[in-house]
């Protein structure tokens, strides 16, 4: 029976490091502050948004939320977004995706300034996660990273195979892993006998968003699984990419769904935040 990494725990652990760090910052006369735009009314992103707020008030982050109805014209936003980026006292700005219809959250996210770009979605970040030389990674890969270093199985060498390839999380997972020396196989819904691939990881991701499409038998015996899938069934449960039972049977490590991956994504925003008020406070070099 496998191993559960529990995010909750670990996020827990990594807010106390976060609240000191921020502590610190403040003893040095930089006050660590993320702006959240959130335009329209998507329940889900309102909740989404109303949890960055109090992650950020639990470790003494400055949370500014700034709310627009769903018609906000593309110019009003622009505006908006630059006169953060001049705001010498914001470090970070994020924008709640999806946008609603007419406005474009790929063209909208690259008027962040790179260095208070918190979610690491601009070109300029991607392309340096690419590169292997990042100041900020996106807020899930990096958790299941964190999950990953928390089995104290090491990536390298091993097989890793993570399964999705969206650009928020299948593509910087990967890179994520190359980095650390994995030999790395990226599947997706095209993929041809997806099982043969899956039962040689060694490390498996699965961000595909169909609950329960990892079973037991698609896996490896002592694999680590990683599941970042969040799916609200019919029952109304959460549910992972993963059927836990039969996977867990057969996992050395596994994450839970709630409780692995979402919580680590939501402490890895604090994180890039820290980042990048450290960067822009001068604190360090970017
Ligand atoms: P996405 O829809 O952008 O990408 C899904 C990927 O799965 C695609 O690349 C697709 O090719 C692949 N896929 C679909 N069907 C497949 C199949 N039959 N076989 C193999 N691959 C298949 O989704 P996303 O944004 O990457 O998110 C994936 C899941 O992760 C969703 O459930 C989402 O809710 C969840 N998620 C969780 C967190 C978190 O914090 N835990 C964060 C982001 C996303």
């Amino acid at each position: 029976m496998a191993v559960i990494l529990d995010g909750k725990v670990l996020a827990a652990k990594l807010k106390e490091d976060i609240k000191e760090q921020v502590a610190a910052l403040k003893g040095e006369g930089v006050a660590p502050k993320l702006a959240v735009i959130l335009v329209g009314d998507d329940p889900a992103s309102q909740v989404y948004v109303r949890n960055k707020k109090r992650d950020c008030e639990e470790v003494g982050i400055i949370s500014q939320s700034i709310t627009l109805p769903a018609d906000t014209g593309r110019e009003e936003l622009t505006g908006i977004i630059k006169s953060l980026n001049a705001d010498s006292s914001v470090h970070g700005i994020l924008v709640q995706l999806p946008l609603p219809d007419g406005l474009d959250g790929t063209e909208i996210t690259q008027l962040i300034a790179p260095e208070k770009d918190v979610d690491a979605f601009s070109y300029y970040n991607v392309g340096r996660i690419m590169t292997g030389d990042y100041s900020f990674v996106p807020c899930t890969p990096a958790g299941c990273m964190e999950l990953i270093k928390l089995s104290g199985v090491a990536v390298e060498g091993k097989n890793c195979v993570v399964i999705g390839r969206s650009n928020i999380v299948g593509k910087p997972m990967a890179m994520l892993l190359m980095q650390e020396n994995g030999t790395v196989t990226v599947c997706h819904s095209r993929t041809v006998n997806l099982a043969d691939i899956t039962r040689r990881a060694d490390i498996l991701v699965a961000a595909i968003g169909r609950a329960g499409f990892v079973t037991g038998d698609m896996i490896k015996e002592g694999a680590v699984v990683i599941d970042v899938g969040i799916n609200r069934c019919e029952d109304g449960k959460l549910r992972g990419d993963c059927d836990f039972d039969s996977c867990a049977a057969k996992a050395s490590f596994i994450t839970p769904v709630p409780g692995g991956v979402g919580p680590m994504t939501r402490v890895m925003l604090l994180k890039n935040t820290i980042n990048a008020a450290i960067i822009q406070g001068g604190k360090e070099n970017a």
